[in-house]
């Protein structure tokens, strides 16, 4: 069979150009909080999480700056499943910060990190058994999901022989579209009212709060606004027919990080909402109405991305440079969708870790897995980088070190750059043990080796 003959192709070399942002520079970036990434990588392996204590605590305290600042009773909780390495975790509690967790592991978790029982805020969908037994035993804030969780409870409730307090997650129309209704009793159909009036006929459970968590990455304050006054009112309502004294209301999470998704057309860092607007809407809000409720309830806010996702990067290294059958030119990274969960939803930066010429070109990234999808930038103007040579991808601080996958490859190490520029390992790269430490070979399997094992007499 004759061989397909593809005509050679011209491609047009640019080089850095103005562009409506500015002028592309050659602004490669070889160290992370001063420490020079080839040290890092020399000493942890590529590819490298690396996260900065700095300024995940500079976040953090900005964000309850600008909340108490207008309302001085607010709590921030810190969303486990966003980021719930043990080293991560431990700063925020440092901070001040209570935990919120969304399964048993995350329950376990906490405790185990030492978050005494009442400042753990236990969501989700599915609680077992067990633990919500525990987690009422150490008096958590538990918010209840659906009606099989209030039977759930109340049994509990007798079989510790005391009535357990609760939150009720609530969901509802805020603008905002799909609207999350899965979690929760909506308030809008009066589901959520005939909850309350079903916990308060058995008298086993008490309401101290109301919660909702409207979604994630959500570009507009005023949702939340509208979550507010919905919140509010319905707090009113269940006050004036039940008589339940709302302690607390807690927003959830869902601010936008500065990440930019694959639908926007400018940069995340200049077009989504900081959190200080957020604060001022739902500061704003809730100031409205503290006359009615005997003391200003307590402001719980569980939020993720936005407080740790710049605090993240990831350090990757060029394992080729290839040519598409059309032309395109492609970097393959040895990080990939395995790595970096986030790159489904975000266009990250990517910037080189060393000089690099100014000839740019329209390319493909990908990462170092046999799938297709394995795609960490589609087409960006990119300079041709080589095999060898290194990126840094960011931000990534917020959910890849929970949703990374161990498919076909061992995930990286994570390293803490402290305050002091000194370099801490949180997490190990894994390795072989660490991969078939839970498996084991049925004896029959064993070959020739299963001879040798001992007989029963
Ligand atoms: C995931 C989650 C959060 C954090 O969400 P972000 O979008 O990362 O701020 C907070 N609360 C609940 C209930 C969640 O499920």
């Amino acid at each position: 069979m004759p061989k397909d003959y593809a005509k050679p192709r011209l491609v047009q070399h640019k080089e850095g150009m103005m562009n409506k942002f500015g002028s592309v520079t050659n602004n490669f970036m070889d160290s992370i909080e001063k420490v020079k990434v080839a040290t890092l990588v020399q000493e942890f392996g590529s590819p490298l999480f690396v996260l900065s204590d700095k300024i995940i605590r500079q976040k953090y305290r900005d964000a309850v700056r600008d909340f108490a600042h207008q309302y001085p009773r607010v709590q921030f909780s810190w969303s486990y499943k966003t980021n719930y390495l043990s080293g991560v975790c431990a700063i925020y509690h440092q901070e001040g910060s209570w935990a919120e967790v969304v399964s048993e592991f995350e329950y376990e978790k906490a405790l185990n990190l030492g978050v005494p029982g009442e400042k753990i805020i236990f969501n989700g969908p599915f609680k077992p058994y067990e633990s919500l037994k525990i987690a009422a035993q150490k008096r958590s804030k538990i918010h209840v999901d659906h009606m099989d969780e209030i039977f759930a409870l109340e049994k509990i409730a007798g079989e510790i022989h005391r009535p357990i307090e609760i939150g009720i997650r609530i969901n509802m129309d805020v603008g905002i579209y799909p609207a999350w209704s899965r979690f929760g009793f909506n308030l809008e159909n009066q589901e959520a009212y005939t909850a309350v009036s079903r916990i308060q006929s058995s008298g086993k459970l008490i309401i101290k709060g109301l919660h909702s968590h409207i979604g994630t990455f959500i570009l507009e304050p005023n949702a939340y606004k509208t979550a507010i006054q919905k919140l509010v009112f319905f707090a009113k309502k269940i006050r004036e027919d039940f008589s339940v004294k709302i302690d607390y209301l807690d927003t959830g999470g869902g601010f936008p990080s500065s990440n930019t998704l694959h639908t926007q057309y400018l940069p995340g860092h200049q077009v989504n909402p900081p959190i200080e607007k957020f604060a001022e809407v739902i500061c704003g809000e809730l100031m409205k109405y503290v006359g009615m409720f005997d003391k200003p309830p307590l402001l719980i806010l569980e939020t993720g991305r936005a407080l740790i996702d710049e605090a993240g990067f990831l350090i990757s290294t060029v394992v080729a440079r290839k040519r598409l059958s059309d032309g395109t030119a492609a970097l393959v990274l040895d990080a990939g969708v395995n790595t970096l969960f986030t790159a489904t939803w975000y266009k990250h930066d990517i910037i080189p870790a060393q000089a690099y010429s100014q000839i740019m070109e329209n390319t493909v990234i990908y990462g170092p897995l046999c799938m297709n999808i394995d795609v960490v930038r589609p087409l960006v103007l990119f300079p041709a980088l080589s095999s060898g040579e290194r990126v840094i991808i960011k931000p990534v601080g917020a959910y890849n070190m929970t949703q990374w996958m161990q498919f076909i490859r061992y995930r990286p190490a994570v390293v803490l750059i402290d305050q002091k520029g000194k370099v801490h390992q949180i997490r190990r790269k894994e390795d072989l043990d660490y991969m078939t430490m839970l498996e084991s070979i049925p004896p029959y399997l064993l070959g020739r080796k299963a001879k040798d094992l001992p007989r029963k007499a």
